[in-house]
């Protein structure tokens, strides 16, 4: 079978969350079990588009609207990923520093997906599936059905993985001339309450729409941004597919960001080395429980209400627990933040930024990490943290309440608790400080959850029987 993702976002390509960790892990293991996987990517430029070699594969020309560009495809030389990566560059639109946050990312993105159907319709032959990820690629499915350019390719099947069901890409219907010549009777399955809405027709329009967890599909049909009916209605064709983790990444005995390894044999010593270099970085004391919050400072991840609760822990438990902040977002928590790293030194230090290094550190050194999320439609966050033996706290939702038991239950490893303020997170870490003086428990706790699967490996095969289906 030949399946082509085509994505945003693909580690170590280019990484701005959880979406490029799965697709740039998922392919590698569909190639392992026998399939032909392959991704398609905008090129940004990035410091692996400069460190690797690419060859010319395809040049091409096609239009957004009244807009005519000329595309180029490349593809890395070496496959040294695990599987063929494809970047399409279309000068001046595609080939920026960052991967979104720009005002023109509606046409970015629509002629990004433009430029990968025209390519994929030279092809002497026809892939089995497009596998389609988040709203940045959710038009492809109608354009291969509705657009009568490409309309003899609609027997390639399409499915549809949504990552983060917030974020639909609407466009005002002024724009409705970038798409490719299409059936005007289909103008219903682009639109979504008055807005032509990506996310919305790619559901409408996929073969097969998945999303990270089941908990997260159950969610959808209460809490999605305004598409709750139409999960509902199209809840025939709707998945919920667990992300796996990328072993050969995501691994404490091999970490190649790390200096000091371990296995879940000597995971109490290799973790207490891994947090006196993390302590010592940081200005912390190691000898209290170290808790960690890694992501994007974002209302999702409820980084608004970090800063009081973290000062409110400190102040509940007598300064008896550290704390190190990872992550980028909103300026106001951003600020907030760094002004507490003077009346909170020894126990408090922040990095507001993106440092995929320091996060592999910190997933290493830390005691405890927090995800007091109010939407995780998976979360990778506490899939790392289980592996490298860092116990979990998390709010009950999505995929946290799919992967995380409450030690308070039989053989449970986490902390789970139901509401996203500040009182409920405050006393978690109680708990934690707590639990964290029993230290057999502790123990136990690491050992157990290092060895739970999540790895891509028996994930993949659910992935097959849903291109099956489709
Ligand atoms: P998201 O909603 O952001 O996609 P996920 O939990 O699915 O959340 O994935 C987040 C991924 O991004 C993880 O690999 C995490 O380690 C990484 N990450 C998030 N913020 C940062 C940061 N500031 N620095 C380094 N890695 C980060």
């Amino acid at each position: 079978m030949e399946i082509i993702h085509v994505s945003a976002e693909c580690y170590p390509v280019a990484k701005a969350g959880g979406l490029g960790d799965v697709v740039g892990a998922l392919p590698k293991y569909q190639c392992k079990a026998g399939d032909i996987a392959k991704v398609v990517m905008p090129m940004y430029r990035t410091k692996f588009l400069y460190d690797n070699e690419w060859s010319v594969e395809f040049k091409g020309n096609t239009n957004l609207g009244n807009w005519f560009f000329d595309y180029t495809v490349i593809k890395e030389k070496s496959n040294k990923l695990g599987f063929d990566i494809y970047l399409i560059d279309i000068h001046g639109l595609l080939d920026r520093q960052k991967i979104y946050g720009y005002d023109d990312d509606t046409d970015r993105f629509t002629a990004f997906q433009i430029a990968v159907i025209h390519w994929i319709s030279n092809w002497e032959h026809r892939p089995d599936v497009i596998h389609c990820h988040d709203h940045h690629t959710a038009l492809i499915p109608f354009m291969l059905k509705h657009c009568y350019d490409y309309q003899f390719l609609a027997g390639i099947s399409t499915v549809l993985t949504i990552h983060n069901g917030q974020y639909q890409g609407w466009m005002g219907w002024d724009k409705s001339n970038y798409i490719p010549r299409w059936d005007l009777w289909k103008r219903g399955l682009l639109e979504w309450e008055g807005n032509i809405n990506p996310l919305a027709c790619g559901v409408k329009c996929a073969d097969k729409v998945t999303t990270v967890s089941q908990s997260y599909m159950d969610e959808l049909r209460m809490n999605a941004n305004g598409l709750e009916k139409l999960f509902e209605y199209e809840r025939g064709k709707c998945i919920g597919i667990l992300n796996g983790i990328d072993h050969d990444v995501w691994n404490p005995e091999t970490d190649t960001y790390l200096t000091d390894h371990y296995s879940v044999e000597n995971v109490i010593e290799g973790k207490e080395i891994n947090k006196l270099a993390l302590c010592e970085t940081f200005g912390v004391e190691p000898s209290k429980p170290l808790f960690v919050f890694i992501g994007r400072l974002v209302g999702e991840k409820a980084a608004d209400i970090l800063p009081e609760s973290i000062k409110s822990a400190i102040d509940k438990t007598q300064g008896n627990a550290s704390f190190l902040i990872l992550g980028s977002g909103d300026s106001s928590v951003e600020w907030q933040l760094q002004s507490m790293k003077t009346n909170y030194a020894g126990v408090f230090n922040t990095v507001i930024g993106y440092d995929e290094k320091l996060s592999h550190k910190m997933y290493a050194g830390a005691d405890f990490l927090l995800m007091p999320s109010r939407v995780e439609p998976c979360g990778l966050n506490q899939l790392y943290a289980l592996r490298y033996g860092t116990i979990p706290m998390v709010r009950n939702t999505g995929g946290l309440k799919d992967t995380v038991l409450d030690m308070g239950n039989y053989q449970g490893f986490g902390i789970c608790f139901n509401e996203a303020s500040i009182h409920d997170i405050v006393y978690s870490v109680e708990r934690a400080v707590s639990v964290y003086q029993d230290k057999t428990h502790i123990e136990w706790m690491r050992k157990y959850m290092m060895q739970i699967d999540h790895s891509w490996e028996s994930t993949v095969d659910r992935y097959k029987q849903v291109y099956l289906s489709a």
